[in-house]
């Protein structure tokens, strides 16, 4: 007879199973979708480049205030938080576990960084996972469906492009937990008043500590548009120049590189290649010289008791995955899904 774990963990492999016989990769959208899907991705893209516009035109108006200042900075690391903690390490790999109110407000902190919901933001990159810098990868710099690309349309593909393909990762493939997680689910479907409150919350703040209609347009501006591009920079920052540029401290299956220069504005997101290397790591820095705030954040929660099971490489497998020797060719050969 059957322990109760073995039919639990049988039912799941079937049930894998299953899932990869029966359903695709990716889905192609209607066309009436897909053309509400790219004015969708279109804004979202385009309405913070004027984000920065503004925030450069208001800086040689007037200057830029401690207040415009603190608005970025502290709304550009709480959807940093969001992104790089919640929508990466924790509901795209299950890095740490983490209580209910804690994951609603990663979930809510991420949606506030205007890269799509939880659900459609954590099946691509787990796509992008199990097919790095091959075909089927949905932003590597070296392929695009069956062609090789060359830098420059690499490097605009992998950091933008894609966004406006008309191929979809499947979230009942790549996403299938997070659709059954009702309060996950919940915040997906409520996505844009998350956007929205991005937008508030720094206008909000701005009028009210300086007491002028001026103060909010420059909080909208600083902490709302000009934060969510400059966070949108930094995520799609690590999709193009860390596949293509830095080191290769470890031994991985595709072109991920690790670069330093990017550390603080991602949080410790750019330590790429360890985390190709070790990808359900929840600590990104695995050198005493290495900064990794979202660790220290992920620490910092589980010194408050709110955070456990914190995934972190063991020494041998470290050691395991040290690059000895040359560089590892380019891995760009199509490899078909
Ligand atoms: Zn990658
Ligand atoms: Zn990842």
């Amino acid at each position: 007879m059957l322990l109760e774990s073995e039919v639990d963990r049988s039912y799941t492999v079937a049930e894998e199973a299953k899932v990869k016989r029966e359903i695709p990769h990716t889905i192609i959208p209607r066309p009436t979708q897909l053309k509400q899907e790219r004015i969708i991705f279109g804004a979202s893209t385009i309405v913070p480049f004027l984000g920065l516009i503004l925030a450069i035109a208001l800086t040689w108006y007037s200057g830029a205030s401690m207040v415009d200042w603190g608005l970025f900075l502290g709304m550009a690391i709480i959807s940093i938080l969001g992104i790089e903690v919640g929508f990466h390490r924790l509901f795209s790999h299950g890095a740490f576990q983490t209580t209910e109110p804690v994951r609603a407000i990663l979930a809510i902190a991420g949606c506030m960084a205007l890269q799509g919901p939880v659900t459609y933001w954590a099946s691509n990159h787990r796509r992008h996972h199990a097919y790095s810098d091959r075909l089927g990868d949905p932003h590597s710099p070296y392929v695009k469906n069956n062609e090789s690309l060359g830098l420059l349309a690499g490097l605009w593909h992998s950091h933008i492009g894609w966004i406006f393909d008309s191929e979809r990762t499947c979230p009942g493939r790549y996403g299938r937990d997070i659709l059954k997680d009702a309060m996950l689910a919940k915040i997906d479907r409520h996505y844009f008043i998350w956007v929205l409150l991005g937008l508030a919350i720094p206008a909000i703040l701005g009028g009210l500590l300086t007491w002028t209609w001026m103060g909010i347009f420059h909080g909208l501006v600083w902490g709302g548009l000009l934060r969510i591009f400059l966070v949108q920079q930094g995520t799609y920052a690590i999709n193009s120049f860390c596949h293509a540029i830095g080191t290769r401290p470890f031994q991985s299956r595709d072109n991920s590189c690790n670069n330093l220069w990017l550390t603080l504005p991602t949080l410790g997101g750019s330590l790429h290649n360890t985390h190709h290397a070790f990808p359900n790591t929840a600590v990104n820095a695995l050198f005493w010289w290495q900064i990794d705030p979202g660790a220290w954040f992920i620490r910092a929660l589980e010194f408050l008791g709110l955070a456990w099971d914190i995934k972190v490489p063991s020494a041998e497998a470290i050691l395991l995955r040290r690059r000895k020797g040359a560089i590892a060719a380019k891995n760009t050969a199509p490899n078909k899904f």
